[in-house]
């Protein structure tokens, strides 16, 4: 069975999150740890995860993703940046161990100026002081477009952070489809190319998700704004191709496309349809 959710609203806790993806026919779903910007967590309530964990079970959600603030940037010039990547970092691993097994996406960051050789020794410098043997939750690299100065513009570029991580086999790779493609992996026409581009230069047994987003802008253009499915320049066709490839349509898929509940249901149950069972 297709595993696909989308991103979900994280402000009234977990079990009302598998409420709302219950309503579109989600049996898995992304959301943020926090305030997409920053800022203090809320405390965890166990009762609220022990509801969850009930609710979760009955619907068929086996695993879920968390997805780190955007403002997280561990390869900053501030200082006092890193450390608040650092500490948001540490402290959201912590709380995921409420639910144990899952993952844990963020974005590598932006070296603004510094140098992609720097960023990288910022990053998996900072996984190195945060990762433990015990943590239970695997930490995805996300594929980035390359807008601006971003780290992880391309496949070697997550490899090489990769490669500086003492714990490898806690960390692993979340696929977003806009990026990559923005990125310049021609998702649409070479599908199978830019998968064994992948397997060769990260290994496919690294990639843990797929965000699922058309894209805005064309080929190559590292702009960054996602579509709907089909509304964009990658289009429905291609998408069907991602989550029925052998290589992908066992991996959870996460719809973080511009919508409300309604439209994440027409998504769902278009690629609930398509998906060759
Ligand atoms: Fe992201
Ligand atoms: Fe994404
Ligand atoms: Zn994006």
């Amino acid at each position: 069975m297709l595993e696909i959710g989308c991103h979900l609203s994280s402000a009234k806790g977990y079990e009302a999150m598998a409420k709302d993806a219950e309503k579109i026919c989600a049996n898995t779903f992304q959301f943020f740890t926090r305030n997409p910007r920053g800022g203090t967590a809320k405390e965890m309530n166990p009762r609220d995860i022990e509801k969850f964990r009930e609710r979760a079970k009955k619907q068929g959600i086996n695993r879920i993703l968390a997805h780190a603030p955007y403002t997280l940037n561990a390869c900053s010039a501030d200082e006092k940046v890193r450390e608040f990547a650092y500490n948001t970092m540490k402290d959201d691993l912590a709380r995921m161990e409420f639910t144990p097994g899952n993952c844990y996406n963020f974005h590598p960051g932006s070296h603004v100026n510094q140098g992609v050789e720097t960023g990288i020794s910022y990053i998996s410098g900072m996984l190195n002081e945060i990762l433990t043997r015990e943590q239970t939750t695997t930490v995805l690299l996300e594929t980035m477009a390359g807008k601006g100065s971003e780290v992880g513009r391309n496949f070697e570029e997550l490899r090489e952070i990769l490669d500086r991580v003492q714990l490898s086999d806690k960390m692993g790779v979340c696929l977003d489809t806009c990026h990559v493609y923005d990125g310049g992996y021609d998702i649409v026409n070479d599908l199978d190319g830019v998968l064994t581009q992948f397997d060769r230069v990260i290994g496919l047994s690294r990639l843990k998700a797929v965000h699922l987003n058309d894209s805005m802008f064309g080929f190559g253009s590292h702009k960054d704004r996602h579509a709907r499915i089909g509304e964009g320049k990658i289009g429905s066709e291609a998408m069907i191709r991602i989550i029925n490839h052998p290589a992908l349509r066992d991996l959870p898929f996460y719809l973080e496309t511009p919508n409300e509940l309604p439209g994440y249901a027409e998504e769902i149950d278009f690629l609930r349809k398509a998906y060759q069972e």
